[in-house]
């Protein structure tokens, strides 16, 4: 066992008995197995009776420069010896925020210039909402109020951020701000109507977000806010042009455009914001976290367009002029050092030119399991991917078997040592940026084993 003292069973046992988990079933939670992950290295975990498994989610889509990094582990160090904290309020600043503010300018395309810190994903979209609805009333135009967002979307976890989400699981006993939050389609391509051409697609979804606007009025309507590939909802990989087309109508309608590149950032699509080079987009505010940091501390970052920021400052700034949003760790230093070590390290060792290189390689492979009858479709970007199952033969939307068919191919795949993420009908892909040629041959060669398996226990619970 990793830990000397303590036994897998004992950490199991005290963790169910006082831990709530970030989406927990409740039916479940007090009684489900748990397993212990104590340690890291590359793109390797290790459970703590020392089991070895791919990691196929780098953690939580955020360990992108992989584990048990010495560099950023000396940062940190080196850090909380010098300065563990100062705040950020008034006019006090430190060195390392000004500096990652600065570098975060320089990553992030056009004129998106001013930073503002938080310390998750969540924070980063929730201070996002309140700049846009705190610039609109600043400019005289209080009721640009509403949002359009998508379903299935995953914007975070605090009120406001779930209100934008899409899932319907996240929509029972909970009050959210229906009001003026607005869920249009997201784009699946793989479920679209059979027989639409996937131009035509484009051009219905583009429809309905127009559709939508003169619905609420565009006079209403502050931003839409739109993951570049939707991550947790289930790598859904929108058609060519969509990005464009939504920008433009955000132009045609002075709605303004948030981006939401939490899982996309730091060289996930092989580039470190892939607004620019992937999507030919200039979004008006990206949020950031996540692989910020690869996960060695918790941050995130709302990047504002200058345009906006200086409409609504200095000369120009309202009566009211106070932006009452931030955190007391906006900026902290130690995870700042963290931050600027990890971007460090992906430019040095040329992670985004990596993924760019293995990331097509990966989406090829995995393209050699849409063989088996169990697998509806394999579809990603880079190192963003998943499987899809499909036993039912439903096009449309996935039911039931299909869902147990995912469940049953994750059970093996974690008896193998790989680590994926079951969602609905789907395995979700995400692995560390540092993966190599080998290692994606061995995550894909399991997977095929575990389809395998799967294939037989279905076929002997006569589910196919
Ligand atoms: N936005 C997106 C696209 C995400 O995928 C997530 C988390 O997965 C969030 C926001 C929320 O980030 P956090 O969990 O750090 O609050």
């Amino acid at each position: 066992a990793a830990h000397p003292a303590v036994t897998t069973e004992q950490i199991s046992e005290t963790d169910k008995r006082h831990t709530i988990h970030p989406w927990a079933d409740l039916a479940t939670a007090p009684t489900t197995g748990d397993l212990v992950i104590s340690k890291g290295e590359g793109y390797h975990v290790y459970d703590s009776d020392g089991k070895r498994y791919i990691d196929g989610i780098a953690g939580m889509w955020c360990v992108n420069i992989g584990y048990g990094n010495v560099e950023i582990a000396e940062a940190i160090a080196k850090q909380a010896q010098k300065l563990a904290y100062y705040t950020p309020f008034g006019a006090m600043t430190n060195p390392l925020s000004a500096e990652l503010a600065r570098v975060l300018a320089e990553l992030t395309p056009g004129d998106l210039n001013r930073v503002q810190f938080t310390t998750s994903g969540s924070g980063a979209v929730d201070s996002a909402i309140r700049f846009v609805h705190f610039y609109f009333n600043a400019i005289g135009k209080p009721e640009k109020k509403h949002i359009i967002s998508r379903l299935e979307s995953y914007h975070g976890s605090s009120y406001l951020t779930a209100s934008l989400s899409g899932k319907q699981v996240d929509r029972t006993y909970f009050h959210y701000m229906d009001d003026i939050i607005h869920h249009i389609s997201c784009p699946n391509p793989y479920r679209r109507e059979p027989g639409l051409s996937l131009e035509a697609y484009c051009q219905q979804l583009l429809g309905e977000f127009e559709d939508k606007i003169n619905e609420i009025g565009a006079d209403n309507i502050a931003c839409f806010i739109a993951e570049p590939i939707m991550g947790s909802g289930g790598v859904l990989v929108p058609p060519t042009g969509y990005h464009k087309g939504m920008k433009a109508l955000c132009e045609k309608y002075d709605i303004l455009y948030i981006l939401d590149e939490v899982v996309t950032g730091f060289g996930r699509l092989g580039h470190f914001f892939s607004a620019e080079p992937v999507w030919e987009i200039i979004p008006d505010l990206i949020t950031c976290a996540k692989g910020i940091t690869s996960g060695y501390q918790p941050m995130g970052a709302v990047i504002i367009s200058d345009r906006l920021f200086d409409r609504i400052s200095g000369d120009n700034a309202p009566e009211a002029a106070y932006f009452t949003n931030g955190y007391t760790y906006s900026g902290h230093p130690i995870t700042c050092a963290a931050a600027l070590k990890n971007i460090e390290i992906i430019q040095r060792d040329n992670i985004c030119e990596h993924v760019r290189e293995v990331g097509p390689y990966f989406i090829e492979r995995l393209k050699t399991l849409e063989k088996y009858d169990i697998v509806g479709e394999t579809r990603g970007n880079h190192l963003m991917a998943c499987v899809e199952c499909n036993i039912s033969g439903n096009p449309v939307a996935a039911e039931d078997k299909d869902i147990t068919a995912a469940r049953t191919v994750d059970k093996f795949c974690d008896e193998a040592g790989l680590i994926v993420r079951p969602y609905e009908a789907l395995l979700i892909l995400s692995p560390p940026l540092v993966i190599d040629k080998e290692g994606i041959d061995q995550l894909v060669s399991i997977l095929a084993q575990s389809i395998e398996q799967a294939t037989e226990e279905l076929k002997a619970k006569g589910l196919i």
